[in-house]
């Protein structure tokens, strides 16, 4: 870019730079009294209505008056326009204008921006001379216009050009055509070398179409008959090639409505204009570290002693509503990317609504957690239970079995000495000539019977000490009963007890486990027989009777024994209570979960006249509901 070409350069390049002509700033009188304002003179190179202008100047005002406070100052502004109009025609005027200010006697600093930096430094003799000057806001092509020698503070500032090509196609990676948009002004044209070089970084594969210097009518019809499968890149266009001036980010607008494409601009203050974003660095802050420099250098410090200052960071600007126009993805962008105009999230406009919402559906889910995980534990503390229950019981029927062994080897020793004394009978009856056939016969019959009660009882223990699985089918009370009997009675007869049923016909079926239902019969009927005792005055009996009333089926075991003690009648069915030396105390307790588990109840009490009843009662069931097992597992 040439010397020319650079003066004029951008009007809202942010670039600072500090420069000190002559003395650093004035001293104060010290007069012991408040201290003179400090006057400031801010150089514009456009007008103050550019939005990035005014952007700019008022955070390098809002950023002065914060750092001088409690200090006062005041701030005056001159412009230069560069944007719109071409330096050679009105240098001479400009330089008559600011003469007649006469600001020489009056200022403390000059700051100035980007080409009418370049300016302030051309004509420090005539128009400020002594006075310090902070150059701002400097394009490269602006700097280069600093004459060699002068002593310089500088903040870097470059437009991000290529950055805002490459955020266009993170943004829209099916893009075929770029279309880039300047105006007719030397400032607009300076942008020319500057986009080639951009294209050349970061467009390949793209069809490039430059819209340089053209009337705005074609540009705008033109873009309006794009496809949003191209990318437009948008500059400054501040005058017509009729000579018709424009406000760069008016322009903007107005093409971004009407364009068929997403527009992109790499100037901050024209995003928020419909234009979809670009990479640029923030005015705002470029201003305040502009101002910084200009508070150092109005607090005495020679310029040479600051030092340079690397340019500022662009980032992604993108407008959330143009963005939703065209349907751009936000998953896109880099991180670190401002939104403009997004709807704020239910957390920014309700924070305190979405806390507590947040908190409450915290302690929900907590909640619910933790009652699954207790469920879970409860439903495995219930099998646990369950499984040691089943193994409890399994383990009491065995030392029933044990109980009952004295009775178990007579009952079975009985048929078999039947057997062998029938057989032998038989013998000698055949050997009777002629053969005693019709007695032998009958003896043979009888050896049948003797053996099915040996089996019978053999089946008994079995069943008894088998250990199944819990298998609940509609039965018979009485037939769990009966087929018990053989053993309860055995162990009567050895312990010289009469034990009597009384089982009422046509019971109505329960629903139940073989098993487990004749384990409580066997529980109940053993400790009825311990009750009564082997040895004693009086009656010595047990009963077991069964009725059914209001839907239930009873199993009543009564004793001729002593009775309950009072005391111990709260205590019974507790696990491992037990008045007995060689007690285990589980019987009862088996006994009542057995039956509370087939949804029935186990009670005891004492009968007048002496002796003690436990009742069991069970829910019956309707005869239609199917096959009755006749109490065998
Ligand atoms: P265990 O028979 O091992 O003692 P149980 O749980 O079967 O365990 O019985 C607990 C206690 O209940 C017995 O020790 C006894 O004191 C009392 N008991 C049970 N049945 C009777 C009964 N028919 N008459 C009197 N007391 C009984």
């Amino acid at each position: 870019m040439g010397a020319l070409a650079g003066w004029r350069g951008r009007a809202v390049a942010l670039l600072a730079f500090g420069i000190c002509l002559g003395a650093s700033a004035q001293r104060e009188p010290d007069a012991g009294r408040e201290p003179r304002p400090w006057r400031v003179l801010i150089l514009c190179d456009a007008p103050l209505e550019v939005p990035a202008i005014a952007a700019l100047t008022e955070s390098v005002r809002a950023a002065l008056a914060a750092g001088a406070a409690p200090r006062f100052f005041s701030v005056h502004s001159e412009v230069i326009d560069l944007l719109q109009f071409d330096l050679a025609d009105h240098e001479s005027e400009y330089l008559a204008l600011l003469g007649a200010r006469q600001y020489a006697t009056r200022l403390d600093l000059v700051m100035a921006m980007d080409s009418a930096g370049a300016f302030a430094v051309r004509h420090r003799d005539r128009l400020w001379p002594d006075i310090p000057i902070v150059l701002f806001g400097m394009s490269p092509e602006a700097l280069a216009e600093i004459p060699a020698g002068v002593r310089a503070i500088s903040v870097a500032y470059d437009f991000d050009e290529a950055g805002t090509l490459r955020l266009a196609r993170r943004l829209q990676p099916d893009a075929e055509r770029l279309v880039l948009v300047a105006g007719d002004s030397d400032y607009d044209r300076a942008w020319g070398p500057r986009l080639e070089a951009a294209v050349a970084r970061e467009g390949a594969g793209l069809e490039v179409e430059y819209l340089v210097g053209r009337p705005l009518d074609d540009v705008l019809d033109r873009v309006s008959r794009l496809s949003p499968r191209a990318i437009v890149l948008y500059t400054t266009y501040s005058r017509a090639p009729d000579g018709t001036t424009f406000t760069p980010a008016i322009v903007v607008e107005r093409l971004s409505r009407l364009s068929g494409a997403p527009v992109y601009a790499v100037i901050e203050s024209q995003i928020g204009w419909g234009v979809v974003g670009g990479s640029v660095e923030s005015f705002a802050e470029h201003g305040r570290r502009a101002a910084a420099l200009a508070l150092r250098v109005l607090g005495g410090t020679p310029p040479e002693a600051i030092p340079v200052e690397p340019r500022g960071r662009p980032v992604a600007v993108v407008d959330w509503r143009a963005l939703q126009r065209f349907g751009l993805s936000a998953a896109a962008l880099p991180p670190g990317t401002r939104f403009l105009n997004r709807p704020p999230s239910l957390l920014e406009s309700h924070p305190a609504a979405v806390a507590a919402v947040g908190l409450a559906l915290t302690l929900q889910t907590g909640l619910i957690v933790a009652l699954l995980v207790q469920a879970r534990r409860r439903r495995r503390a219930e099998e646990e239970a369950r499984q040691q229950r089943e193994a409890l019981a399994h383990a009491a029927r065995l030392s029933t079995v044990g109980e009952l062994s004295a009775s178990i080897t007579h009952e079975i020793n009985q048929p078999l000495g039947a057997i062998l004394s029938n057989a032998e009978a038989a013998e000698l009856l055949l050997a009777n000539d002629p053969p005693r056939i019709d007695e032998v016969r009958q003896i043979l019959e009888d050896i049948r019977a003797e053996d099915r009660r040996a089996s019978d009882v053999i089946h008994e223990v079995r069943a008894l000490a088998r250990k199944q699985d819990v298998e609940e089918v509609p039965l018979d009370l009485n037939g769990v009963v009966g087929d018990l009997m053989a053993l309860i009675e055995a162990e009567g007869r050895r312990r010289r007890i009469a034990v009597d049923t009384d089982l009422e016909p046509e019971l109505p079926p329960v629903h139940g486990d073989p098993t487990r239902l004749g384990q409580v019969v066997l529980n109940l009927a053993l400790n009825a027989l311990d009750a009564v005792g082997d040895e004693g005055p009086g009656a010595r009996e047990v009963l077991l009777r069964t009725r059914s009333a209001d839907g239930r089926v009873e199993l009543a075991v009564s004793d001729s024994g002593p009775g309950l003690a009072e005391q111990d009648l709260a205590r019974l069915f507790e696990p491992f209570f037990t008045t007995k030396s060689d007690g285990l105390g589980l019987g009862l307790s088996i006994v009542r979960s057995i039956v509370e588990s087939h949804g029935g109840q186990v009670a005891a009490e004492n009968v007048t006249g002496g002796g003690a009843t436990f009742r069991v009662r069970l829910p019956a069931i309707r005869k239609s509901a199917g096959p009755m097992a006749d109490g065998r597992a």
